[in-house]
């Protein structure tokens, strides 16, 4: 009876088959462990598995392999959109304010509050090469991401939105149009440096703020390649992020920005371009009438 049990080959099959079954469950075990939130909970669930078990969950190889191979455009248009806000002036209001420039201006306390804001709900600011890393290459990001972005070079981006950013640890883009540096109420170069140097990303905003859609050949070199020279020179970084003036932008825009070393573009509000998602990256501005609650449920609904 079950004599062919006897035969050494038989017996040997059944053992490598026993022991195989084995590893494979405990290879299943660890694979399907629920993917945790952060790393404590990863280092916890591996060393609560038996010895084997441990070593097999450590050459189980990345399930994500999308890292590796850049997102096409529909795969980016697909990703979540992360909150990016858009600020102007940081001051309070004069009575000449009309009631439309007051959109593009925040009072100083109300910015500090809306700031604050940010910190007190979890958020945590992202600058451009996170963004660009998350869409493109699936990167994770922080908890809770946002983008803050400053344009037309103001003095108070340098006096009024880094000493805040800077008391919540947050870090800022600042997109400058290169005609106003060193202008009364506009930054210096050294500001921008100094903005550059703490960590702030120093992105392009043209020359002199003309709109893309009306540019000539000559244009590209006036309005683009020349700003980017000089913040080059200024912050001694290259400048890969643009922001459109006016938010405005065209198709023929996008090779021309891309020739000229960008990696990214960002617009305002409008739907972004099907092809081309990373040159009209949306943003919305931070308006001057928002209440700090106001403009959180505009990042959830905007976004
Ligand atoms: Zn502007």
């Amino acid at each position: 009876m079950l004599t062919f049990l006897r035969q050494p080959l038989v017996l040997f099959t059944l053992f490598t088959v026993a022991v195989l079954s084995i590893v494979l469950l405990l290879y299943s075990v660890a694979a399907s462990a629920p993917d945790a939130p952060d790393n404590q909970l990863k280092v916890t669930t591996g060393n609560s598995l038996p010895g084997t078990a441990a070593r097999l969950a450590e050459l189980v190889p990345a399930r994500d392999t999308s890292a590796a191979i850049p997102a096409d455009a529909a795969t980016i248009l697909a990703r979540k959109q992360i909150p990016i806000l858009c600020y102007h002036q940081l001051r309070n209001w004069r009575t000449r304010d009309s009631e439309m420039a007051k959109t593009y201006i925040v009072e100083e306390e109300n910015f500090r509050n809306q700031i604050k804001m940010l910190a007190d709900s979890g958020y945590h600011t992202i600058l451009p090469d996170e963004l660009y890393d998350y869409l493109v290459h699936n990167k994770p990001l922080p908890e809770k991401p946002v983008m803050l972005t400053f344009d037309d070079t103001n003095l108070d981006h340098y006096k009024v939105a880094a000493p805040v950013l800077e008391q919540y640890g947050f870090k800022g883009v600042f997109f400058v149009m290169t005609v106003s540096l060193g202008r009364p109420n506009y930054m210096s170069k050294a500001q921008v440096k100094a903005l550059s140097d703490s960590g702030h990303i120093i992105g392009s905003h043209t020359w002199d703020h003309q709109n893309v859609k009306k540019y000539e050949p000559k244009d590209w070199i006036t309005q683009i390649e020349n700003p980017s020279r000089q913040l080059q020179e200024i912050t001694g970084k290259p400048v890969q992020y643009f922001a459109y003036p006016f938010g405005l932008w065209n198709e023929q825009a996008i090779p021309e920005l891309k020739k000229r070393n960008f990696k990214a573009a960002f617009q305002l509000a409008t739907s972004r371009d099907a092809s081309e998602p990373l040159f009209t990256i949306r943003r919305i501005i931070a308006s001057g009438y928002w209440s700090p609650r106001q403009l959180h449920n505009s990042m959830i609904n905007s976004f």
